[in-house]
């Protein structure tokens, strides 16, 4: 790729400009090269997307019975099972990440999620609901489920086909038309659905995607009145400010927010098998996962033992490009999505020093020029209270705590804003299903860390969100269920 390429909004079946001509750049953070202009929609061009999306939702889309419906999606998924080597590479080149992570995670999961959800579109049942009758007449009561109407869907840039796929395919198999707001850090594989969608032979305005800046598309979306849900991935911060904007004209929301995973090492854990998945948990995708185990609970009497064998492998791991060989996602990392991005973690780092916690791996040797890296990176000697126990950084960071008892372990997790996933690493089933239950968090993975599958809900509680992703709780989100009393 040689020149920037031009990255374009798909509104009503058609790759279009934004009206206003404005673009925004987008560069591969492997190298710092610019290699795409994207298309910055703005209200006009939302209101397009939208107005499409109503036309299709009252028209086409819901022409179709729930079987034809479900064989669109698996069409779609077996246009992207073909093309997959293709996005992992897109990705790979605006994410920055090795394309061998995102073919062993990212595309079999984005695939898998479409057949999922594509079987549910003809099972949309609703239920016959006995009761006394109405004034002495007999009734028949049942409910009807229907789709909400046209969804927004803003997805993040950290996995962002991924994310736009855990929205879609519910959204598609409840009867739903949508626009998909994109990240500006990261619009162009979803954009390159586009193609996917006309190949499968999707109705124009079933499917719409914008790109742009948040507070203009994103807001405008959001506040668009034929919009009757959101559903939203991204920072708590940005989340609140949906949450606060839909609640005004009582649109549906699914909140799924940032993060700050405990992962609890007790001391009679598999350690070869731990250090692998804690390391895994936090340094895939460079740390910029929701579900990053970024806080390290670890038993005392091990404590040592877990920081020799972690710092390790931090030092160990190689920084690569978008390029790299194939690896397991514990070996390489790639860079940073952004300048930006990537000086906010440092700043995270500095003032982890500041606060007095002991760096144990990161920081050494030459980072690849061009690209946006840093080295992965382990604190220890971390309190409570300093910000790296508290915040969410998302890179490539972690922060190793003490604990002794069980019960210092689950307050010390649980103290925390944040509720989105934890993992436990312990050989006693008993400690394993206690800890799991008091855990204040949507998922817990136990001697693992955090797998994600279509068939299991994905969501977090307290500042972490509200809602699910993925099972049959994300297709109910895109759901209403109507009541129907027929007097007999
Ligand atoms: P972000 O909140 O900055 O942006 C997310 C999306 O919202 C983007 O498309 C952005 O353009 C849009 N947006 C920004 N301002 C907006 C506004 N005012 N109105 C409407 N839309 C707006 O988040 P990000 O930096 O892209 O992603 C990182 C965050 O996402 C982290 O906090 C991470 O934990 C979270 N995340 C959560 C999950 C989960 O499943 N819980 C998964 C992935 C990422």
């Amino acid at each position: 790729m040689s020149q920037s390429q031009m990255v374009l909004n798909y509104i009503n079946g058609q790759s279009v400009p934004a009206q206003s001509g404005s673009t925004f750049d987008k560069a591969e953070p492997a190298t710092g090269v610019v290699r795409w202009q994207v298309a910055s929609a703005r209200a006009e061009d939302v209101d397009q997307a939208v107005q499409a999306a109503q036309a299709a939702f009252k028209g086409a889309w819901s022409a179709l019975s729930g079987a034809a419906r479900g064989r669109l999606i698996h069409r779609l998924a077996d246009l992207l099972e073909a093309r997959a080597s293709a996005f992992a590479e897109l990705l790979a080149r605006e994410q920055g990440r090795p394309a061998s992570d995102l073919m062993m995670m990212d595309l079999p999961m984005c695939v898998d999620t479409l057949r999922y959800f594509a079987g549910w579109a003809d099972k949309l049942e609703g239920r016959t609901i006995p009761t006394g009758g109405f004034m002495g007449t007999p009734t028949l009561n049942y409910t009807r489920r229907e789709p909400v109407g046209v969804v927004a869907l803003i997805v993040p840039w950290n996995a962002p086909l991924m994310i736009a796929i855990w929205k879609l395919a519910p959204a598609l198999a409840a009867g739903c038309t949508v626009v998909i707001k994109t990240s500006e850090d990261a619009p162009v594989a979803v954009g390159a659905l586009a193609a996917l969608l006309d190949e499968a032979g999707l109705p124009p305005g079933v499917v719409n995607i914008v790109h742009g800046m948040g507070p203009e598309a994103g807001a405008s979306l959001v506040a668009h009145p034929l919009v009757r849900k959101i559903s939203f991935t991204g920072s708590t911060q940005v989340g609140r400010l949906i949450g606060q904007a839909a609640a005004s004209s009582f649109k549906r929301v699914t909140l799924e927010l940032g993060g700050k995973a405990p992962q609890i090492v007790f001391a009679d854990a598999d350690l070869d098998q731990a250090v692998l998945g804690l390391a895994m948990g936090l340094f895939v995708n460079q740390g910029q996962v929701c579900a990053a185990g970024s806080r390290l609970l670890v038993q005392r009497s091990i404590l040592r033992d877990v920081e020799d064998r972690l710092a390790a492998c931090a030092r160990d791991i190689r920084l690569v490009g978008h390029e790299a060989e194939p690896a397991p996602p514990w070996v390489q990392m790639g860079a940073l999505i952004s300048p930006r991005h990537r000086d906010r973690v440092q700043e995270h780092i500095d003032r982890a020093l500041a606060e007095g916690a002991r760096c144990i791996a990161g920081g050494e040797g030459a980072l690849p020029s061009g690209g946006y890296y840093l080295r992965p990176t382990l604190f220890t000697d971390v309190t409570p209270d300093m910000h790296l126990a508290r915040e969410e950084v998302f890179g490539p960071v972690g922060a190793i705590l003490p604990f002794d008892t069980e019960e210092e372990a689950i307050a010390l997790a649980n103290d925390c804003v944040y509720g989105l996933s934890a993992s436990v690493w312990t050989r006693d089933l008993a400690t394993a299903h206690r800890v799991s239950a008091q855990l204040e968090v949507g998922a817990v993975a136990v001697n693992c860390w955090s797998p994600l599958d279509a068939r299991l809900p994905w969501g977090g509680v307290k500042d972490s969100g509200v809602g699910k992703d993925l099972s049959r709780l994300a297709l109910d989100a895109y759901l209403e269920e109507k009541t129907v009393t027929v007097a007999l």
